[in-house]
């Protein structure tokens, strides 16, 4: 599924979402793998609630003891409480019946983030709330990298890039303002949730090419830092 992203820090490691069924073990191998332990993980950052970001929240916080950040709108979507209406209810549904085959457990939101926030991991991520997909959902930019963790805005797969389908979108009437945004932060990098390759100068070109945006070819610092996440 490709939900969820480890930002290695030694002790201070960031966790962006937690995946869905099946991902605790590719968690507690990577984890290993980069000699960590699991109290090296001491924040989960959520882009927003939906099952398949949500989905092992409970445990991994149980597991880390990590503390718990997100946008306030989105504890309803980790509690499986959120009333969606129109279209999107077929999201609530399908929400239903998979918190239902996976044995969901809800988990507490510890720190609500706003729009603008500087949080001080991974040598800062700035918090960029892009409603639309939900109320409360966020990306998260690292100036230092010059990258941005894009959450939901887009998928982005080999002949197939795409905006969310309708039925799960919460706020579609607040994409045009997100797509704005992401526009004049003109990142050198894009990382959404769903891809193919882990390719932050790909994914900006698609994003740019699906939502009509003209940003100028390749950015000077595109390719030049290391990257040190890992999926
Ligand atoms: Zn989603």
């Amino acid at each position: 599924m490709g939900c969820c992203h480890l930002l290695e820090d030694g002790d201070a490691s960031v966790m962006i979402d937690t995946g869905m069924v099946g991902e605790p073990f590719f968690i507690r191998r990577l984890v290993r793998k980069l000699g960590l332990r699991p109290d090296s993980i001491k924040s989960i950052l959520l882009t927003h609630g939906h099952l398949d970001h949500a989905g092992n929240l409970a445990w991994l916080k149980q597991w880390t003891g990590a503390k718990v950040y997100a946008h306030r709108e989105e504890q309803r979507h980790v509690d499986g409480t959120y009333p969606y209406t129109g279209a999107a209810r077929w999201c609530g549904r399908l929400e239903a019946i998979g918190r239902f085959l996976f044995r969901y457990r809800t988990a507490a939101i510890d720190e609500f983030i706003t729009d603008g926030q500087e949080l001080s991991f991974w040598g800062g991520l700035r918090v960029i709330h892009l409603p639309g997909h939900t109320t409360g959902h966020c990306g998260f930019f690292s100036a230092n990298h010059d990258l941005l963790f894009s959450g939901d805005m887009f998928a982005s797969y080999f002949f197939n890039v795409h905006k969310p389908p309708a039925i799960l979108n919460s706020m579609p009437e607040h994409f045009p303002e997100s797509i704005e945004k992401v526009r004049r932060l003109n990142p050198s990098w894009i990382v959404p949730c769903h891809y193919d390759y882990l390719d932050g100068a790909l994914h900006r070109r698609r994003f740019a090419k699906l939502y009509g945006i003209q940003w100028p070819a390749e950015k000077q610092s595109a390719g030049a830092a290391p990257l040190e996440f890992k999926l």
